[in-house]
């Protein structure tokens, strides 16, 4: 497992965030998300980080050149393997991809759909809850708070989200799936495709996953 480049596919709730941390625990590959990319460059104030902000300080989308850069940055920079958590979404992410691996003369390893039945999603995602103070997020199921839905480290009652509401997370899979199945197909196309059932604890799915690589 060790060194390997991979990419981590996956609806909202699918768990594959706390997968990749598991993969860098276990395995020492770099996890990397645009949402940590984008917060680190604004905190450093780099020039992508001050052009993200103006963005975000509008309410608007991060354009994609911004989020390639990104990647494009740290990947230069990444040695060892690691895995992309949310990156690409669309086709074109996809495409800039590749360029910036044949670029920096490196290769994918995999791309690890993480499957899980709307139903479940549904039910993950009504379980989060979010500190409007601090920002830690808990899940009543799989990451409680010691005392009932107030937050661990500042005592603030938990909330949950909007977009974790049934409605919003149902219109959220749709989007979801319209946007991945072109990139399942873009993957399986290059024979890369790794599908794996993501249902079960994070132990489970960990050994899930790997077992299908090593295949
Ligand atoms: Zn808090």
């Amino acid at each position: 497992m060790e060194g390997l480049s991979l990419i981590f596919l996956g609806p909202p709730g699918s768990g594959k965030g706390t997968q990749a941390e598991l993969f860098e625990r276990q395995f020492g590959l770099k996890k990397i998300s645009t949402g940590d990319l984008l917060r680190d460059a604004i905190r450093r104030g780099t020039e992508l980080g001050k052009l993200a902000k103006e963005y975000i300080n509008k309410g608007e989308l991060v354009p994609d050149d911004v989020v390639v850069a990104l990647v494009e940055e740290v990947l230069g920079k990444t040695s060892d393997g690691y895995i992309l958590d949310g990156f690409p979404r669309t086709i074109e992410q996809a495409k800039s991809l590749d360029r910036i691996l044949e670029k920096l003369g490196k290769k994918l390893d995999a791309a690890v759909l993480f499957a899980v039945p709307d139903d479940e999603i549904i039910r993950r995602l009504s379980a989060r809850r979010i500190c409007p103070k601090c920002h830690a997020v808990y899940n009543l199921v799989t990451k409680p708070p010691k005392e009932d839905e107030i937050c661990d480290v500042c005592g603030t009652p938990l909330e949950m989200r909007d977009d974790d509401k049934p409605e919003t997370v149902r219109r959220r899979i749709e989007v979801y799936r319209k946007d991945t199945e072109l990139l399942v197909d873009f993957y399986r196309k290059k024979g890369l495709l790794v599908e794996v059932k993501a249902v079960g604890n994070p132990e489970e799915v960990f050994e899930f996953i790997t077992n299908a690589l090593k295949r």
